[in-house]
């Protein structure tokens, strides 16, 4: 009986050695439970590249290098899968399948993969409609409109989906792509009673959304009627698709941002193919309203400095101050472009012209200013009372202000704008900055009064419990019955989480729990910035010993932070109530609450 590919695959990995294999290349040394040496993949003098012979993993410390036995072969031979496989199965006497196997992948990859083929395909097919078909007709034009040529419209991928249930369900069916896969895509929904599926796009002008690679990963449907809901629509995450580390047309801004270490950010996917059109080529739009941490990291990889050009409306400037923090902790340079009459950059730049829009460029404000600006807007500058009030609310811009020049900068304005003496406000700093320590030492001592210590959790107790996860894998089934990624308040942590729980939801689908181990969580991270994290939160507490009652004790604790929070957004809620709630609200609060006391109490207390 010939091995199927999988077995193959495992066969090989349970044969291995890995540090066998590695001390062919690198010179091992035996320290602790690991073998250590000088990485293959970097330069260094010490030794950072770590072995874990039961683990049958690798990691670099120094620069991240890190998977099995399959990754190291294939980057240091520089060989594709199949011919890694083939040549570690000689080796260590593994018979190679006769026939050359139809998949020559593993299960994850290549669910990923086929995803991406429906993806094109379903580009393929919106653009069809959009240029060839009388059904797209409507569409075109609400793009001609915005004055989008042909060679945009091609570029971008634009489509249109068209209004009947199932058209893009049939096309990809007559491909041959199982249900449950096209149902993974996000493109069609389960019907309601359970009768086949539905296309999510119906009568929407289609937005491609691509990865850095160019390739399409989901799509944004606009309604081109006024009246109709909602405006926009979007494809869901899915294994290919993580929203909050893409931006809208970062594949086609990179080698320009690259090239002038400057990148545009602006609200909408039509702002973005605009200013593509009319050359300017470092512009891109985050994918929802606000901006995440994950999209300012891939920003602050290209760019040292970044232009916020939201709309002026309230929204687009509560945004702008968000966004603007974010940017700003990634040590990005950070400058606000602020848009003349109520236009949005489309519309500028249709309006006035690409040397208009760079105009602003010149004259954007620093993220000192613009905060500056914002709130001496809302005082009345001439009274004392005002003059009070203003300072008091600025003096928290100190806080994120790191730099001595700026904060010496920001005195300044504030003595010249607000007419007091520079003595009186550094006065006022001193004592400001004296009394939130004080604050925070209490709070230290007593977490649960006061909102600055409310993370009580730790990104320390998160990695360690990450950790614990991955070294013992057949509890994953009990976790999240217990717990979502959702529980987890740092946001990288979360997003490991969140690929792990795809991870088990994809075990589980196959019934076969035996590939719940920590080999293939590891394997299954197809973002390599996270699969170094992964990599990195496993090898850095290796030496922390791990046992289920730390786990289930884990477990308790995320719960019970959790539900320290909903208590609080409920008490908050009561309170809005009071003061101008309806009956309605406070029933159904009243039930949250008592479900979480009666949760409580079965656990020994809120505060355990
Ligand atoms: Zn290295």
């Amino acid at each position: 009986m010939s091995l199927t590919f999988n077995d193959f695959i495992e066969e090989i990995r349970q044969r291995a050695d890995i540090v066998d294999l590695v001390s062919d290349y690198v010179k091992l040394e035996l320290k602790g439970k690991n073998y250590v040496g000088l990485c293959p993949f970097h330069n260094e003098k010490t030794p950072s590249f770590t072995v874990s012979r039961d683990k049958k993993l690798y990691y670099c410390f120094g620069c991240g290098a890190g998977g099995d036995i399959f990754n190291f072969l294939m980057e240091i031979e520089n060989l594709p899968f199949f011919e890694a496989a083939k040549v570690l199965a000689e080796r260590y006497g593994v018979p190679i399948p006769q026939k050359k196997p139809n998949r020559t992948r593993r299960k994850s990859d290549e669910i990923r993969d086929q995803l991406f083929e429906i993806h094109e395909w379903a580009a393929k097919f919106y653009q069809y409609l959009l240029l060839e078909h009388k059904l797209g007709k409507n569409a075109l034009k609400y793009f001609e409109k915005r004055g989008f040529t042909r060679a945009t419209i091609e570029k971008f991928r634009l489509g249109y989906a068209p209004r009947a249930w199932t058209a893009l369900f049939h096309f990809l069916k007559k491909k041959g792509y199982p249900d449950y896969l096209l149902e993974k895509s996000g493109l069609v929904l389960p019907g309601k009673q359970k009768n086949g599926y539905y296309d999510r796009f119906r009568d929407r002008a289609i937005f491609t959304i691509f990865n850095l690679r160019g390739q399409p990963i989901g799509f944004g449907g606009r309604v081109m009627e006024p009246d109709q809901n909602p405006k926009y629509l979007n494809s869901p995450e899915t294994p290919i698709f993580l929203k909050n580390q893409n931006l809208y047309g970062f594949n086609f801004a990179m080698d320009q941002i690259r090239k002038t270490g400057q990148a545009i950010i602006v609200e909408g996917y039509t702002d973005v193919i605009t200013a593509h059109q009319y050359g300017i080529e470092n512009v891109v739009a985050s994918l929802g309203t606000s901006l995440t941490e994950n999209q300012a990291r891939l920003l602050a990889r290209y760019a040292e400095e970044v232009y916020i050009a939201y709309d002026a409306d309230t929204a687009g400037q509560k945004a702008t101050l968000r966004g603007l923090d974010i940017l700003k902790n990634t040590g990005l340079i950070v400058k606000v472009i602020e848009l003349p009459d109520e236009l949005d950059p489309d519309e500028l730049i249709r309006k006035n012209g690409a040397e208009a829009f760079k105009s602003l460029l010149e004259d954007a404000i620093s993220f000192i200013d613009f905060k500056l600006n914002k709130i001496l807007k809302q005082y009345d500058l001439d009274s004392p009372d005002g003059k009070v009030q203003a300072v008091q609310e600025l003096l928290p811009m100190f806080l994120n202000i790191d730099n001595a020049i700026e904060k010496d900068y920001l005195i300044k304005q504030i003595v010249k704008r607000v007419e007091i003496s520079e003595q009186a406000l550094k006065e006022e700093l001193e004592h400001f900055i004296k009394e939130k320590s004080k604050i925070k030492d209490r709070n230290d001592k007593n977490w649960h009064t006061s909102k600055e210590t409310r993370k009580v959790i730790s990104d320390d107790f998160e990695a360690k419990f990450i950790n614990a996860i991955l070294r013992i894998p057949q509890m994953i089934g009990k976790i999240f019955e217990e717990i979502t990624p959702d529980f987890f308040q740092n946001s990288d942590y979360r997003l490991i989480m969140q690929q792990i729980y795809l991870c088990y939801q994809q075990v589980r689908e196959s019934g076969d729990f035996s590939l719940l181990t920590t080999n293939n969580l590891v394997e299954n991270f197809s973002d390599n910035d996270l699969k170094k994290k992964v990599l990195e939160l496993l090898f850095y507490y290796q030496d922390y010993e791990v046992t289920e009652k730390f786990i289930v004790e884990g477990l308790t604790k995320l719960k019970e932070y959790q539900m320290t929070m909903e208590m609080e957004t409920i008490l908050k809620k009561l309170k809005q109530i009071k003061n101008h709630g309806n009956l309605v609200d406070l029933n159904q609060i009243l039930i949250r609450y008592h479900r979480l006391l009666h949760y409580g109490m079965e656990r020994g207390g809120i505060n355990g």
